[in-house]
């Protein structure tokens, strides 16, 4: 049986979430169960964009430095690796370090910073859509790979934790190509799970003190959700974690997919948590992305004609071409500095979505597909199973 810890925590103070962490690590048989004096750990969190901690798009520092102590404790050497979303070059890998405030974990001499953008071939015998594959150098050679998630909306995927927080082991701008060869979230998920189970983490950490609600996974809005998950099943972990915040939670692609696939538990109870349990955390009126479906049909949600699509904010647009070079699929051309967008050719994969510091990319829906999901909507409200029968407050 899969065992999820969670454990409630409502702050970044510190000295309260290395102590609510190490609680977890002591449930886990202490970081020594997984660290060996000398080990390279390689700590995978979630670092997007050049955000700050308190917009809660990436993995907070807080709980970087709570797993860097524990580790170093051990007598482990933990080193930071991420490729975020954009160009994988030293210069944007510095600004990210910096804003999202690993920079100065280092400078406490907590942690090493990446910086080798160098990238290793790895066979994947378990894998569905995905045989080999190439993978940050740094994730294959460590020793231990820790990853670091964050509890997040997403608008292409509903939601992002364990397992889609290892997507940022694929370098840089090949991660558009991922979209271009599985363009709906399903096929996605399936190719998200198998990078899962190629990188193998050894443990997962989830910060869920705060995480993001509406258009995750860059322009959504901080959520108090208050917990700090961990455990060694990615699937266990993201099935307890999206409970909290997602009615039908068998409707994230990558949940649906691991229990498609036997991967994990298929319900919470066949789950141990020693700590808290889902329940404790559970937000009804949790906002999702404008991406999402009233509807659990899996072809209906991802058709074309009801799937909104991307439109340009010109007035907040910088004309950065970040979008520009994201688009896996050529759909964006850059006209006097602006984005223009060739519906035809767009997979609605939001990858522009993402990408846009300012936040100058909007979902959209056209009138008709409005229509068709207030019904949907109406259907789904007589036909909800609500999962718990009431929310704990959390304290
Ligand atoms: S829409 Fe956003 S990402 Fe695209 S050019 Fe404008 S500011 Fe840059
Ligand atoms: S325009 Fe945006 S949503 Fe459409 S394919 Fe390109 S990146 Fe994806």
């Amino acid at each position: 049986m899969s065992r999820v810890y969670m454990n409630p925590c409502t702050t970044y103070e510190l000295d309260t979430v290395y102590e609510k962490t190490a609680e977890i690590l002591n449930g886990l048989g202490g970081m020594g169960s997984f660290v060996k004096p000398g080990m390279r750990v390689a700590l995978k969190p979630n670092m997007i964009l050049v955000k700050k901690p308190a917009e809660a798009a990436t993995t907070h520092p807080a709980v970087v430095s709570a797993i860097a102590r524990l580790v170093r404790e051990a007598g482990g050497i933990p080193y930071i690796v991420e490729s975020p979303f954009g160009q994988y070059t030293v210069p944007a890998l510095e600004r990210h370090y910096v804003s999202c405030g690993m920079k100065q974990l280092q400078e406490e001499g907590l942690v090493e910073l990446n910086t080798d953008l160098s990238t290793a071939e790895i066979e994947l015998p378990e894998g569905l859509k995905l045989k080999k594959l190439g993978i940050l150098k740094p994730i294959a050679d460590a020793d231990l790979v820790i990853s670091l998630s964050k509890l997040k909306t997403h608008a292409l995927m509903t939601y992002t934790g364990a397992v889609k927080n290892l997507f940022g082991v694929i370098a840089g701008l090949q991660k558009g190509s991922f979209h271009m060869r599985f363009p709906d979230s399903v096929t996605f998920a399936d190719a998200l799970i198998d990078i899962c189970l190629a990188v193998k983490p050894g443990l997962h950490i989830m910060d869920a003190i705060v995480g993001m609600e509406g258009d995750g996974p860059t322009a959504g809005t901080p959520r108090d959700i208050g917990f700090i998950g961990a455990s060694t099943d990615p699937f266990a972990l993201d099935l307890a974690a999206a409970s909290t915040i997602c009615e039908k939670v068998k409707i994230v692609p990558t949940i649906q997919r691991a229990r498609a696939r036997g991967l994990g538990p298929a319900e919470l109870n066949e789950i141990e948590f020693p700590m808290a349990t889902p329940d404790q955390f559970y937000i009804p009126d949790y906002k999702f992305a404008k991406t999402e479906s009233s509807t659990t049909v899996s072809w209906l949600r991802n058709s074309k004609l009801l799937k909104p699509y991307p439109a340009f904010d010109k007035k907040i647009c910088v004309g950065c071409g970040e979008c520009f070079r994201a688009c896996p699929v050529q759909a964006l051309q850059m006209v006097e500095k602006r984005p223009v967008l060739d519906i035809d050719k767009c997979i609605r994969c939001f990858c522009c979505h993402e990408g846009c510091s300012p936040q100058a990319v909007r979902i959209k829906r056209n009138r008709f597909a409005g229509m068709v999901e207030a019904g949907l909507s109406f259907v789904s409200f007589l036909t909800s199973e609500l999962p718990f029968k009431k929310r704990k407050k959390i304290s």
